[in-house]
């Protein structure tokens, strides 16, 4: 038996109990003073696997930890080299404050439940759990070690992209523990790109019985400008798009004045965003009584695979089958931070995180079982790229 995984395997019931204080520590996007909450707490059990943690204000989102180990060959190599290895993360969850109440932590079948738990608690947990192992058996990576923990991954990560990609550029890899994907926990190689626009149509307002003739409704323009996009979609590998939002009108009996929509869009490849973005700004009102305004755009770029991600793959698959598990490789269309790091060229392995389900839905969960493991896998993938 391997003595990480052994050792791992004694530790899960003080796993399930930081975990379950992560999880009640609830940490909405939106709400700075508990996302600090909980970065107190994990930053005060990091310090204890012996990193010097950071915390990066910010005003408006919680502040981001960025953890650090020094290197073992090299006294006090605490500087990041191009050889850096960088675990990578985030905080904050999409489950408003006291979800907690009417969706306890709790546990059933070998499964743990609460908000938050598999994206991505269980992945920070997994994180300091890796790192309190190799610490314990005096395993010190050569390498030195980065862990960036962000407050605002859930609404796009706009406040901390800036310091992802700040981090990354001095990387050899890029470790991600989001959730991994599917019942038997695959790693995520390739993820969409995603991009969010707003198309506002202002038309002019009549009374709809008196002179509707004199009005231009925003709301039939929108439903044909929407028709039109849905056709970008058609042809062009790989691009989906969900106009999730819509607005328009005030009453029954007046012609729609203004219209909105809001569009989620996905890309697998970086050229299709912009191609796709460019043929939206170029659209034309068919009433030419009414105007569209176009405002937004991509936000994370496509995660695309490498010939070196798939070498990282590969790496991580051999050490999964010492441990006597077999890993396999997804693709995936929601977006993380992974997507900023592989889209810089850093070789870059996300879903390595809790194995679960339910990711945002009433019934998230991880398996209980596969948190030592996925900690192990960890371990093991960290002291081989970092010696
Ligand atoms: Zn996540």
């Amino acid at each position: 038996v391997d003595h990480i995984l052994k050792h791992l395997e004694q530790q899960q019931n003080a796993m399930l109990k930081m975990l379950r204080e992560f999880v009640e520590h609830e940490s909405p996007s939106t709400e700075k003073t508990a996302v600090d909450r909980l970065g107190r707490l994990v930053a005060t059990e990091l310090r204890e696997t012996g990193a010097k943690v950071t915390a990066h204000r910010s005003a408006v989102t919680g502040n981001h930890l960025e953890a650090r180990w020094p290197a073992s060959a090299g006294e006090n190599s605490w500087s990041l080299t191009a050889r850096t290895v960088m675990l990578l993360g985030h905080l904050d969850t999409v489950w408003p404050m006291k979800t907690i109440s009417r969706m306890p932590y709790c546990i059933s079948a070998g499964r743990a439940y609460g908000p938050g738990i598999y994206d991505m608690k269980a992945g920070i947990v997994i994180g300091i759990f890796a790192l309190r192992c190799l610490r314990e058996l005096g395993l010190r990576a050569a390498k030195p070690l980065t862990f960036l923990l962000n407050a605002d991954e859930e609404v796009g990560s706009a406040s901390s992209r800036v310091l992802t990609e700040n981090l990354a550029q001095r990387c050899a890899a890029a470790l991600v523990l989001e959730p991994s994907a599917g019942p038997r926990g695959a790693l995520k190689t390739a993820r969409k790109g995603v991009g969010e626009f707003r198309i506002r149509v202002v038309g002019k307002a009549a009374h709809s019985g008196l002179d509707p003739e004199k009005g231009a409704s925003a709301v039939i323009e929108l439903a044909k400008q929407l028709l039109i996009i849905q056709s970008f979609t058609n042809g062009a590998g790989g691009i989906t798009l969900n106009p999730g939002v819509i607005h328009g009108g005030t009453r029954t009996n007046v012609v729609a004045a203004e219209a909105e929509a809001m569009i989620d869009v996905r890309v697998t490849k970086q050229a299709d965003g912009g191609r796709f973005e460019n043929r939206l700004r170029k659209l034309k009102p068919k009433d030419k009584r009414t105007s569209i305004e176009i405002t937004g755009g991509m936000n994370r770029p496509p995660f695309e695979r490498s010939p070196a991600g798939d070498k990282l793959f590969r790496t991580a698959r051999e050490l999964a089958r010492t441990l006597g598990i077999d890993v396999t490789e997804a693709w995936v269309g929601g977006g993380s931070d992974g997507n900023f790091t592989a889209a810089m060229g850093v070789p870059t392995l996300d879903g390595l995180g809790a194995v679960g389900d339910g990711a945002h839905a009433a019934h998230e969960h991880v398996i209980m079982k596969e948190l030592p493991m996925r900690a192990a896998l960890l371990a093991h993938l960290i002291l081989n790229l970092a010696t």
